[in-house]
């Protein structure tokens, strides 16, 4: 009983993550019956997403597309950030986290997934040249930011071992973050103190 249209945006919002027929039909109605202008303005910037949003060069994180020579996110581009310190995190919401700790000054480096023989996730596919190349460049720590679950250790280990030539301090974040828990859940002062009280870590 559904128009045609309404259930092709129903089948496409059940698409995102964590929306199910139900969530997406609710947000089908509500788009359809609210302010036309909710709608198309979240159409517009939808339409247009891609062009303006893209990966930073540099860490893997979220930049805005200018018309500047490197597309770099606003934490590459910070002068102030303390270039021999280095953060390796699975995802952009784990970067975002410890951003809002305010206790990480230095920069970033975002993996986009864990070590998961499971899911066939090789160390092939970690950035790992990526990184010994950063940390070449006058890195002094790398703090192993990944999440405390079964993959975020196996792939802090492989990157520690991988690092292990090249006489940089490696670290881990101190307990505190749930293990098996997202570091994104974390609470502010959490991970601030996680961060602060990081551990050596020799591979
Ligand atoms: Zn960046």
């Amino acid at each position: 009983m559904l128009p045609d249209r309404i259930r092709r945006v129903v089948q496409r919002l059940s698409r995102l993550p964590g929306v199910g027929e139900k969530t997406a039909l609710r947000y089908a109605m509500f788009l359809v019956t609210a302010d036309e202008a909710i709608a198309r303005e979240l159409g517009e910037e939808l339409m247009t997403l891609h062009e303006h949003v893209r990966r930073c060069e540099q860490c893997g994180a979220l930049a805005e597309v200018r018309q500047a020579e490197r597309l770099l996110c606003p934490v590459c581009l910070d002068p102030r950030r303390d270039d021999s310190l280095l953060c390796v995190v699975a995802r952009v919401q784990d970067m975002m986290a410890i951003e809002r700790s305010q206790a990480m000054p230095g920069r970033y480096l975002v993996l986009g997934k864990l070590l998961s023989p499971l899911d066939g996730v090789g160390p092939g596919e970690l950035p790992i040249a990526e990184l010994r190349s950063r940390v070449k460049a006058g890195v002094k720590e790398v703090i192993l930011a990944t999440p405390p679950s079964v993959d975020g250790e196996a792939t802090a280990l492989l990157l520690a071992r991988e690092l292990s030539d090249l006489g940089v301090r490696l670290t881990r974040l101190a307990s505190g973050v749930p293990h098996g828990g997202e570091l994104e859940f974390a609470d502010q002062i959490t991970l601030g103190r996680a961060i602060d009280g990081r551990r050596k870590l020799d591979p």
